[in-house]
């Protein structure tokens, strides 16, 4: 078993602003969490969408090369739906049919199959994604990112305020007065800098 901590960050709240977040940089240095096609296989493990099991035979299956290429895909998307994501932020009212037209294209490859079990007499309903071929990976993130603007509210689509923060987060705070992606790593060290500029200004004043 790897003892390596996972790289993936999961404080959006949500899969696909989750996956924004699959590339960061804290202190201005890039981190890239999805670099190959292994990558991107534990990436959809973390965020719920594939289990263990299937991404292992996902990964047989297609092999790297196939799979290292569905993660320059996924990589090109997640900054394609950034800067969609961003523009919708600030102007959630205008025409966004090119950009409609092209997650529409990864959608029509989308594909999942129902089956209704009981659990301890209830009843639930359970999806499963189907991989025909490895193009059909990158479609289940833009399910997510397709979800983003049909459940969310855009005004509470928020960056991290933290300095050199690149993280983006769904605010679900009930006064919606969230301000960063974590409470102990931004959070903390905005106010640690808080503290530092009143140590100042009380020393020089
Ligand atoms: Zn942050």
């Amino acid at each position: 078993m790897s003892t390596t901590p996972s790289p993936f960050l999961f404080v959006a709240g949500q899969p696909g602003i989750d996956f924004l977040n699959t590339a960061y940089a804290p202190g201005g240095v890039l981190t890239e969490t999805i670099g190959d096609g292994r990558a991107l296989l534990d990436w959809m493990v973390g965020a719920g969408l594939l289990d263990e099991g299937a991404a292992a035979a996902l990964a047989r299956r297609f092999g790297r090369k196939a799979l290292d290429a569905a993660a320059q895909d996924a990589r090109d998307l997640r900054e394609w739906a950034r800067t969609w994501l961003a523009a919708w932020r600030a102007n959630p009212g205008r025409d966004y049919g090119d950009e409609i037209a092209v997650l529409n294209k990864l959608l029509a490859r989308e594909s999942r199959s129902h089956e209704l079990v009981a659990v301890k007499r209830r009843f639930e309903l359970l999806e499963r994604p189907h991989f025909s071929d490895e193009h059909a990976l990158v479609p289940q993130i833009a399910l997510q990112i397709a979800r983003i603007f049909v459940e969310e509210d855009p005004s509470l689509l928020k960056a991290c305020a933290g300095a050199d923060c690149t993280l983006w987060f769904m605010d679900r705070t009930k006064a919606h007065r969230r301000m960063f992606c974590s409470a102990t790593a931004c959070g903390n060290r905005a106010k640690v800098a808080a503290f530092r500029r009143r140590a100042q200004r009380a020393t020089t004043a």
